[in-house]
Formats: structure tokens, sequence, C-alpha cells
């Protein structure tokens, strides 16, 4: 048996790998999947661990892309620059990188620590009626196919490999590179506020429309919410960041640090939850800041949890919170995390939780220490009415059979595995849940 041992940030999944390598160039990791292939072990890339399902999983041969990291070119374009960056640079990394070339990645999600392949690969977001996921923002791959030769794809070349493996569940082969349509830098104006969830959702057209990245955390057991309303501002703007004191305070001991006492008191004591939630949702209060934008889109987690995300259409976003509602009230289970809800435009992807539909998006979590189960099988039982389709990272219980009708070019996709991957190099028991 392996005495490699791998497994990802939220503990949900573990692996014996018979092998970790982190290979010091493109070549010589052709080389090691080309081998693999012929001998019939499965490889597969792993970044920063912090999809909650099995994506990364494997028995073979796990890689490591640290040492192909950081930006290898960058063309001027009219609206930015194409950024071409190694697969395994982390966001953090390339966020303040592309910051001192006056540059900056259009959207993030709410954490920065995944590395870009990993991030793509599995349809990572971040909130704005008009922004589209991160694989949105990719013009060119390069890709290790099982193989082992390199092929470089874009809408124009070797299109169906650029089409299925800009987000590719790592299914496609192992990205390398990827140019990224970056925008030039800027700061982000944050407001956050507490108001009803009633208010919210009566205002929620107009805060989509006119507001560039909105957000909101809604509280169960109560009609509370938290909005976040961040405004693009040009990078000069003067920057006005949370200043350290009271920054520490709201993110590190409200977020962080009490969080994790507060989720404790409600695993040992579920019943005081509601009243927990009442009270957290009141103590947070107004705040306004301006920051680089990386800096205000992304935030430590430090209180570790699972995570169920639904994308849904925007018009069945109330419903779908009314059930999830009348659900917790019905069965009395208590829910100690925010129900949190973002938005994002339609788009192309082919396995884009957001193909051809705008798209609300619903996250649940649960904290580590408590069962999810009950709570996630009803939410995705909800979801799934509204037509809901689980992001690929985050925990879901769907598989090929019921997934394929949520996409239009699931069978698409599938042919290209079939083409790119014959051998199932990259095959894992998650693939084989989910794409058959
Ligand atoms: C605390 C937390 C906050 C999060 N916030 C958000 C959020 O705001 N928005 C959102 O959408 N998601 C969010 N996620 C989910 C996260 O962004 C995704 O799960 C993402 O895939 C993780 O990136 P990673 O680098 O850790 O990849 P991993 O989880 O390590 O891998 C993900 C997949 O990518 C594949 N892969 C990795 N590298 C390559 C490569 N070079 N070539 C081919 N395939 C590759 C892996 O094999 C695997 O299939 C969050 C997760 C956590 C734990």
């Amino acid at each position: 048996m392996s005495t490699h041992r791998w497994s990802n940030w939220s503990a949900t999944e573990t692996a014996r790998p018979q092998q970790i390598v982190t290979p010091h160039s493109v070549g010589e990791l052709a080389a090691l999947v080309g081998a693999a292939t012929e001998r019939g072990t499965h490889v597969k890339a792993v970044g920063a661990g912090h999809s909650f399902t099995g994506a990364a999983v494997t028995d073979g041969i796990l890689i490591r892309l640290d040492h192909l990291a950081g930006i290898v070119a960058v063309e001027p374009a009219v609206d930015g620059a194409l950024v071409t960056v190694l697969a395994g640079t982390r966001l953090r990394d390339l966020n303040v990188a592309l910051w001192a070339r006056g540059l900056a990645l259009a959207n993030l999600g709410d954490i920065d620590v995944q590395t870009v392949a990993g991030a793509v690969s599995t349809g990572t977001h971040g909130t704005g009626a008009a922004f589209g996921g991160l694989a949105t923002q990719i013009r060119a791959l390069d890709v290790v196919l099982a193989d082992g030769t390199v092929a470089h794809c874009s809408p124009t070349e070797n299109p169906t490999l650029f089409e299925a493996a800009r987000l590719g569940l790592g299914a496609l082969g192992i990205v390398t590179a990827l140019t990224l349509a970056c925008v030039p830098a800027f700061a982000l104006h944050a407001r956050e506020s507490t108001g009803t969830l009633d208010a919210t959702l009566e205002r929620l057209a107009d805060d989509r429309a006119h507001t560039d990245h909105f957000e909101f955390y809604w509280f169960p057991h109560t009609r509370r919410v938290l909005t976040k309303h961040n405004t693009r501002m040009p990078a000069d703007t003067p920057l006005e960041p949370v200043p350290r004191v009271s920054g520490y305070l709201d993110d590190e001991l409200l977020s962080n640090t009490l969080f994790e006492g507060v989720n404790r008191f409600g695993t040992a004591f579920p019943a005081a939850i509601p009243r927990i939630n009442a009270l957290s949702s009141r103590l947070l209060g107004t705040r306004e800041y301006i920051d680089r934008s990386y800096r205000v889109y992304a935030s430590p987690r430090r209180v570790r949890f699972r995570e169920m995300e639904y994308a849904i259409p925007v018009d069945a976003l109330e419903t779908v919170l009314g059930e999830i509602d009348r659900w917790i009230t019905r069965t009395g289970f208590h829910v100690a995390f925010p129900v949190e809800v973002r938005f994002a435009c339609a788009d192309d992807v082919w396995l884009s939780t957001a193909h051809d539909r705008a798209s609300a998006y619903v996250a649940v979590h649960q904290y580590h220490r408590r069962q999810h189960d009950t709570y996630f099988r009803a939410v995705e039982s909800i979801s799934r009415a509204a037509d809901g389709r689980p992001h690929w990272g985050k925990m879901h219980y769907r598989t090929a059979a019921d997934l394929r009708p949520a996409y239009p070019r699931f069978d698409e996709f599938v042919s290209a595995r079939d083409k790119f991957d014959p051998t199932r190099t990259f095959d894992n028991p998650y693939l084989r849940t989910v794409l058959g």
C-alpha cells in the first residue's frame, strides 16, 4: 500500500497516490504522463486542494505544479492585456504580479489561494450580473495530453480541446499554461450593510443592474441579511482600506476566530443557533472601504466547513430561498452558516454552471464538525426542482445520468474526453460519477 497521503482542505476527500511528483518543466511532465499512459497508470494534477468534491483524487500519480508558476508573457490589448501564466500559479501571487503591471483579473471568488488551473477547471466564479466565471477569461491553453504530447488550443486552433479544457474537470489532460484576458487594474469601493431578506429581494433587480458586484448573505432562522455592494473605481482612486485594528476585529474575530467559537458552541448546543444567528446578524454593522480589487474580493477562511453551491435561473431565487427557509422551519434542522447568494451572466463555456443562462448562485455551508448530509440533500432537491446545476468543486450528489440533461453541450464534452483521453489516464472516481 502507498505511503503517500493526500487530503483536501475540507478533509472530505483523501487519497493514497502511488507517487507524488512536482515536475520542473513541461517536458518532464509530458514524459511522465506519456510513460504513465503506457503503463496504464492514472495521473491527476492537484491545485491547492480546495475542491470539496473528489475532483483531484487519484490512486496513481499525483502531480503538483508548484514549479510551473508565474507570468510568462504579457501582450498589450485594447482593453487590458493577454497574460500567459503557468498553471500552478496561485491566484494570490497572480493578483500581486498583475497589479505591478497595471493589470487585474476581471473578477474573482472570495478566496485567492487556489491555483489558476485548479480554479478554472471546476468553474470557480465570483459575483456580478455582468461578469462570468474565471474560465470565461481564458483565451488559450497549453495541455499535456495522455499520449505525452503538448497541445496548444484557442477558439481558432484546436477549438474542441479549447472548449472542453477551459472548464475541463481535469478530464482532458494537464493544463500547463493559460492565456487570460486581463483588464486594467482597478479599485473596488465596498459597501457592506445589514437589512432584511424581503427588502433585499424586492430591490434585487435594481442592485444586480446597478452594482458591479452585488451579493448577500441570509442568516437562516431569521429574515436578516448582510449585503455587499462592490463598485469598480479607477486604480488611482485614493485607497481607504479597512483600518488595521477594526479590520482585524471584523474579519479575524467575527469571521474567523469568534466564528470558530460560535460554531463550536452551536455544535454542542444546536438549539441555540437561531438566537446566535439573530444576534450575529445584528452585530454586523455598516462599513465602507476602498482597496485594490483583489484585496476586496478575497479574504482568509480559517473556519473549516463543507459547502454545496447551486446555480439556478435568477428568477427562481426567491422560490428556492423560500423553500430552504420552509424546510429549515419544518424539520427543525439548525443552520449556523449564512446562505451566500451571488450572481453571474450567461456564458458559452460547455460545462459552466452559468451556461446559456444568467444565474444566481445559492451556497450553503456546514461547520466541519457537524453533519451536513441532511441539509445538503434537502437543498439539492430544492435546487434541482429549479433546474439547478451544482458547482463542480463543491459537494453534491449528482451523477452523469441527471447532469446530462442539465447541460446542452454535455455530450460534446464527453466526446472530447473520449477523443483526447481514450486511455482514461486522467480518470478518477469523481469523473466516473459525473461523466459516466
Ligand atoms: C474556503 C473556500 C472558498 C471557496 N470560494 C469559492 C468561490 O468564491 N467561488 C467558487 O466558484 N469556488 C470557490 N471555492 C471552490 C474552489 O474555487 C474550487 O474548488 C477550485 O477548483 C479549487 O482550486 P484548487 O487549485 O484548490 O484546485 P483543486 O481542488 O486542487 O483541483 C480542482 C480540479 O482541478 C484539476 N486541476 C488542477 N490543476 C490542474 C491542471 N493543471 N490541469 C488540469 N486539471 C487541473 C484537479 O485535477 C481537480 O479536478 C472555494 C473553496 C473553498 C475551500
